[in-house]
């Protein structure tokens, strides 16, 4: 019998444009698809003649098990995420199903894990470069973790100054955990700290808006947004969210363009000429 495959595929926001060549590959090499309906949807037009498995959002289990089963059975199993499957994707789930069966990859089926841009990589494109320092997912579903876990780590994100970009913000029936968690980052940063809320990324209801932590909640969310707090150091400037990296700290950043280092004790704007250094980027 034929080796079976599991790839698992993170087809990245949403637009096609998006996603990677190998991405689409996969599906395409692939003989069954499995993933949640509105995922499935989104590549639907790379399913042609294939065996589709869709299932609603709380069936990931079932799914994963599906997968395994199938590849066992010899098939070629694309297990489709949006954004990246490594995060809060399927690929955990189906490394855990494998695992259970004593899964050893020298023998077993194979897993192929393809990565793909996830939705804070996306939102952070969409509105400049926010994520350009140290930054922390955190996903406020409370649905498979304790919510005093994912405020802990709501707390010391916040107080180790980490920009932080929140999956899952709220849902229908799940409002109240932006509203704790907006005091918890308020507690150790600034009520003017930039706020970008980007709902569906690269989909064809994208709705962007930039605000800030103290006037975060007043604008609608939902299950297809993603946030992003920045950090102490984070600036808009004419629409565009930034977090520096630290060079204006270091470097002249305007002047003839040479970018010099500063001398240790001299302030930035007042570099000399001579310390060009080599800066990768
Ligand atoms: N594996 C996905 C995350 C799945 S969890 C990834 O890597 O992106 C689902 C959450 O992801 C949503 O609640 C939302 O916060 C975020 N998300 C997924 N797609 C998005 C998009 N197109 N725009 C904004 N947020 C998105």
């Amino acid at each position: 019998m034929q080796r079976g495959k599991i790839l698992l595929v993170g087809f990245g926001p949403g637009a096609v444009e998006h996603m990677t060549f190998r991405a689409r590959e996969a599906i395409e090499q692939a003989g069954v698809v499995i993933g949640y309906k509105t995922y499935i949807n989104l590549v639907r037009h790379l399913c042609e003649g294939k065996v589709i498995q869709t299932s609603g959002m709380t069936e990931e289990v079932r799914r994963a098990k599906r997968a395994v089963d199938l590849a066992e059975q010899g098939r070629t199993v694309a297990v489709v995420s949006s954004g990246d499957a490594g995060v809060y994707g399927m690929a955990g789930l189906i490394f855990e199903v494998l695992k259970e069966r004593d899964w050893d990859p020298a023998t077993g089926v194979e897993v192929e894990v393809i990565p793909g841009a996830s939705a804070a990589n996306a939102c952070a494109a969409l509105v400049g470069a926010p994520l350009m320092h140290d930054y922390a997912n955190i996903s406020l579903s409370d649905l498979l973790t304790p919510w005093d876990v994912i405020a802990r780590r709501i707390e010391a994100a916040a107080a180790a100054d980490f920009v932080i970009a929140l999956y899952n913000p709220t849902s229908v029936r799940r409002q109240q955990q932006i509203v704790e968690c907006k005091e918890i980052i308020s507690r150790h940063r600034a009520g003017r700290t930039p706020v970008a809320i980007v709902r569906s990324a690269y989909r064809p209801r994208q709705e962007i808006t930039l605000t800030d932590l103290d006037h975060m909640l007043e604008y609608d969310m939902g299950m297809l947004a993603t946030v992003i707090v920045g950090n102490s150091q984070t600036f808009v400037h004419r629409g565009y969210m930034v977090t520096p990296r630290g060079y204006a700290s270091k470097y002249e950043l305007d002047g003839d363009g040479s970018g010099q280092a500063v001398r240790p004790g001299q302030r930035p704007g007042h570099a000399l000429a001579a310390e060009a250094g080599g800066v990768d980027v």
